[in-house]
């Protein structure tokens, strides 16, 4: 099964688990996210455990939170 990192969080996600997760509405599409972070939980922790957030990371977490 073939696997590729999510943009949110880096974990790897599997397609069969991930096909439900194409969010394009935003101003920038985001492809293959898992659930966590498709759910918002991610960014959620994120920011409870204040810890720093690579910008890329924290973008695409952000894109998913105001489409959602
Ligand atoms: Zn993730």
């Amino acid at each position: 099964m073939k696997a590729t990192l999510c943009p949110g969080c880096y974990r790897p996600v599997y397609e069969s688990s991930s096909s439900h997760t194409l969010i394009g509405a935003g101003p920038m599409p985001v492809i293959g996210l898992c659930r966590l972070c498709a759910e918002g939980t991610t960014l959620r922790s994120l920011r409870q455990a204040d810890v720093p957030v690579d910008p890329q990371q924290r973008a695409v977490l952000e894109t998913v939170a105001a489409v959602a």
